[in-house]
Order: C-alpha cells, then structure tokens, then sequence
C-alpha cells in the first residue's frame, strides 16, 4: 500500500470516528482564539479553556491586554506552563496588535507576533479564517511517522508530507480528527500494535517498535 491509498484508508476511519471536529479551544474571536492557541503551548487545551474565562474577563482585546502589568497577565495564567515567557509574549503581542490594528489572515503578520510561530499560526489561519492549513505538533509527526505517512525529520517536513497526500480541503479537519484520534487511542506507552484500529496495518512493526523504544 503506498502512502496515498494508506491515507485515504486512514481518513475513511478518522471520519467514521470523528464525523464532527469541534474546535477545542473556547473563544469568540480572532484574538481569543489566537491568545488561546498561545497558551496552549506545553499546556493542556483543556487546562487553557479552565484559565482563559478569567483571563478574557479582564483583557479579551489587545487594548485591554496591553493595559495590564506583565505581573498581573502572569497571574491571571499562572496554573499553565511557561507563564512567565507567555505573560511576556503576550503583553507584547498585543502592543504589536494595536500597532496592526487587529488580528488579520496573514501568515507573515501572525508569525512576526510575539510567541507566535508557524504552528500557532496554521491554527488561526484554519480554525477562525477557514484557510486550509495543517498545523503539525509533536504528537502529529509522530503519528506520521509510525503511519508510515512521513520520514520526515521535522514537522515542518511532514506538514509539507501530509498535505500531500490529503486534499486541500480536508486539510482543517482532518487536523484536528488526528488530534482527536492521538488523545483518545495512543497511550504515552503499552502499544497494543495487533489490535490498533491504524497501526496494525500502517508502517512496518520493526520501525513503530523502534521509534517507540519497545
Ligand atoms: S499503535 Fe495505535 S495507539 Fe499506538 S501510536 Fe499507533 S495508532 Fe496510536
């Protein structure tokens, strides 16, 4: 099976799954989705959506984020990982924000932000803009890669390997189905890989044991 036909048997049981792929991260705007997806980082989505109600109630602007101390944003996000580096980035995203008057659909303006890089980006680009984007973590290259969907060494190189073998279109929800697949499916270890509804069939046994170390 080449990675073609193995993507397309993926997506045929990514969508029998997850029909629905609901946007995890709560927020009503470009802004909030963009502060969320930042915070996101090392950080449960689940963690962000317990953190960022509060946070919203003081600053869901760049105008009103850029009023508050540093100390006070650190605070506000201080049950999440890396608050003080994301407290910093954040005061300062929104100084950039006022300055570019907004949030706007532009890879090269979104990346330029303060805390925000490729990733992050893609994120705003498909879940608030609908862009086709395919925004790659860790957990997804590795999935790639023990799907047999990518070599690649970095997740830069496999967004460039899955995007083509999906078409544009489904690139937004597919995404988020691998997402949702990787969380509720792949455990941090004891890999039953005869009985995996994917990699029973996907990449050889040899290279998932190898890569996983078992
Ligand atoms: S064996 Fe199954 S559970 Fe483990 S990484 Fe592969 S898809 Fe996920």
């Amino acid at each position: 099976m080449n990675r073609k036909e193995k993507a397309q048997k993926i997506g045929t049981i990514l969508n029998k799954l997850y029909p629905k792929t609901p946007i995890p991260l709560n927020h009503y705007s470009a802004y909030t989705l963009l502060v969320s997806v930042m915070l996101s980082a090392q950080t449960t989505d689940k963690k962000v959506n317990e953190v960022t109600p509060n946070l919203f109630k003081y600053a869901d602007t760049p105008e009103a984020m850029s009023k508050l101390e540093i100390k006070t944003i650190q605070k506000l996000i201080q049950q999440i990982g890396l608050a003080p580096t994301k407290a910093k980035n954040l005061k300062k995203m929104a100084l950039q924000l006022i300055e570019g008057k907004g949030v706007h659909a532009d890879w090269n303006y979104l990346e330029s932000l303060a805390g925000v890089g490729h990733k992050t980006a893609s994120v705003v680009m498909s879940q608030w803009y609908g862009i086709p984007a395919f925004p790659i973590d860790t957990h997804i290259h590795r999935l790639a890669s023990r799907w047999g969907l990518s070599k690649a060494k970095n997740v830069s190189m496999t967004e460039q390997d899955l995007k083509k073998v999906w078409p544009k279109k489904i690139w937004n929800k597919r995404h988020l189905q691998i997402i949702f697949f990787g969380r509720e499916y792949c455990p941090a270890r004891n890999h039953d890989l005869k009985n995996c509804l994917i990699c029973s069939w996907t990449a050889s046994k040899k290279r998932i044991r190898e890569e996983m170390n078992i």
